[in-house]
């Protein structure tokens, strides 16, 4: 079977699939306060509908799945269901990204169901600003979710930090010394223009502007890079236990090393994040056109741009919903 190469020569081998738009927090920068308008039922991809398409990118090359959503934990019979897809033969990566909520309960289920590893997004420790970017969560509940997590014998999770100038830059050194005497690995991403995030391009801090706050606080050495180890740049803090990561899509982007494509939980592929317009796969994968599909899915991965429009200077990109697209 002929792999799935764009027209860059980028081998596509990493699928982000989103089980539900659906959440039970509500960040400012992703989802309006009353939520997101429901779907109907009939254009969410069954269990069994999402399953056939990992099953066939995994038959075009696809090594690694990432669960996203919405909130993937809040579908109903997502353990389950993680368990099946943890049994594709060919897929060597099955890894997760949640807000950590019902980690505390899921845990165990998740580890027994073959998922390897867990990112869990957190962008403040401070119980009230927590809960103003969430718009309610409680951030106990997270942090037990990851002590949760390490108790399940998950390795050491990956926490992402969504870093907003005014809003939670302030927290940013004491996000890095979490790691000193923990083996979790804090990646500190820049802001981007998804629908909520009004005022981005003020509130955006680069990579090398968070790198910069941490290096004068702490003695930060580089380290290598490992297989499928994404886009994030890592450095430790001299004698950590854990580790630092900083994703750069704004300032410092990374679409040279592209390996990815998504979809979303009404079946919708983009080959980018950014990029404008989806292609409906449901029609194809409702007449049970596998053919159609594969067909389909070359001509998205060899349609991918060679990079997006996001940096500072371009032309940039309409906001676009982080909630449906699947982060
Ligand atoms: N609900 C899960 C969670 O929050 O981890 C998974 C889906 S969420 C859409 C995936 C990731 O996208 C989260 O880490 C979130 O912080 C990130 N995200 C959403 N909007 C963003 C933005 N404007 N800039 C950077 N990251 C964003
Ligand atoms: Fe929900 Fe994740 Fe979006 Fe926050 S970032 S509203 S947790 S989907």
């Amino acid at each position: 079977m002929i792999k799935l190469i764009d027209s860059y020569g980028r081998q596509i081998n990493y699928l982000r699939l989103s089980v539900t738009d659906r959440c039970n927090l509500r960040c400012v920068y992703c989802m309006p306060a009353d939520g997101v308008p429901q779907v109907s039922h009939g254009d969410i991809l069954s269990y069994e509908e999402l399953l056939e398409l990992a099953r066939i990118t995994v038959s075009l090359g696809v090594e690694k799945i990432r669960v996203t959503g919405g909130e993937p934990l809040v579908r109903k019979g997502i353990v389950e269901f993680l368990a099946r897809l943890a049994e594709i033969p060919g897929l060597r990566h099955l890894v997760l990204t949640t807000n950590g909520l019902l980690l505390e309960e899921m845990a165990e289920g998740l580890k027994a169901a073959g998922v390897q590893r867990l990112n869990i997004s957190l962008d403040s420790l401070q119980p009230a600003k927590f809960a103003e970017i969430t718009r309610g969560g409680d951030v106990a509940r997270v942090l037990a979710g990851i002590e949760a997590a390490g108790r399940a014998g998950f390795p050491p999770v990956k926490i992402n930090m969504v870093v907003m100038r005014g809003v939670n830059d302030d927290e940013i050194v004491d996000f890095a010394a979490m790691t000193l005497d923990r083996p979790c690995s804090v990646r500190f991403i820049e802001y981007m223009p998804t629908a909520g995030a009004n005022d981005w391009q003020n509130q955006t801090v680069s990579g090398q502007d968070i790198l910069e706050r941490i290096a004068a606080r702490f003695r930060l050495n580089p380290m290598d890079k490992g297989e499928f180890a994404g886009p994030a740049k890592d450095f430790r803090i001299e004698g950590a236990a854990g580790t630092l990561g900083f994703i750069t899509p704004v300032f410092g982007h990374f679409c040279e090393e592209c390996n990815r494509i998504r979809i979303t939980s009404t079946g919708m592929v983009k080959g980018c994040l950014f990029s404008e317009s989806a292609t409906d796969l449901k029609p194809l994968l409702r007449a049970s056109d596998s053919e159609g599909l594969e067909k389909l899915l070359r001509d998205i991965v060899s349609g991918k741009e060679a990079r997006h429009r996001l940096s500072p200077g371009e032309a940039g990109h309409r906001p676009f919903d982080m909630s449906k697209v699947g982060g």
